[in-house]
């Protein structure tokens, strides 16, 4: 115990402050579904951002090749699209804050950017899950606290949290399901964020063993 106490005064990175931990899933239309149940949707001056993108670049197009119209155009078009990531990126900071400040321990899946953007199209890249996950682990590391990865192999969606039974396959489309085995009723994303946190868990309890050791050798 004391040794441990040494550890922290030693690296007060290590701390954590309000001994919470909590899952994630990343959605469309809800942009993350947190453990707890908290969802966090997608702001929409996303999609209103995304048209005034599609405009610019129709205006753009139309206008004839090497004239001023067209440079201005062009022009406007960077400008749109700085706008939105801009925008983007400040969503991401303050989100980003506001769950470090919650919880100590983050977890989320590992992503699969290429199988993502196969399956649901330029969707995915809007939302940027990648970038909003740099933010977070800066954000994490300067507060002291932890983004852990649960390997995406793990079938978060189709576990019951509540029993840990395995369905044998999900559909997609399917939102909510009766487990088998306990009869538990399952949102699809709050269970999945469920068993991410669980798998996160174990994972820093291991962490945790690490982290004293080095202490008693000290
Ligand atoms: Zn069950």
């Amino acid at each position: 115990m004391v040794v441990v106490v040494d550890n922290y005064s030693v690296e007060p990175e290590n701390k954590f402050k309000t001994g919470k931990i909590a899952g994630f899933d990343f959605g469309l239309k809800t942009f993350l579904t947190c453990s707890n149940g908290t969802q966090i949707e997608s702001p929409q001056f996303f999609k209103q951002s995304l048209n005034a993108i599609r405009k610019a670049s129709k205006s753009h197009s139309r206008k004839l090749k090497g004239s001023a119209n067209r440079e201005r155009a062009r022009k406007n078009l960077v400008r749109k699209h700085e706008d939105i990531s801009h925008a983007r990126r400040d969503w991401f900071w303050k989100l980003a804050h506001d769950l470090t400040n919650k919880f100590d321990v983050l977890c989320f899946e590992t992503l699969n950017l290429k199988g993502m953007q196969r399956l649901w199209g330029r969707k995915i890249s809007d939302l940027a899950f990648a970038e909003f996950l740099k933010i977070l682990e800066w954000v994490a590391k300067k507060k002291g606290k932890q983004v852990v990865y649960v390997d995406r192999w793990y079938p978060s969606s189709k576990t019951c949290s509540h029993c840990g039974h395995v369905l044998e396959s999900l559909d997609l489309s399917v939102r909510e399901w009766c487990c088998p085995s306990c009869h538990q009723v399952n949102g699809r994303d709050e269970n999945a964020a469920k068993n991410i946190q669980t798998v996160g868990a174990s994972t820093v309890r291991l962490g945790d063993v690490r982290q004293v050791i080095p202490a008693v050798a000290v």
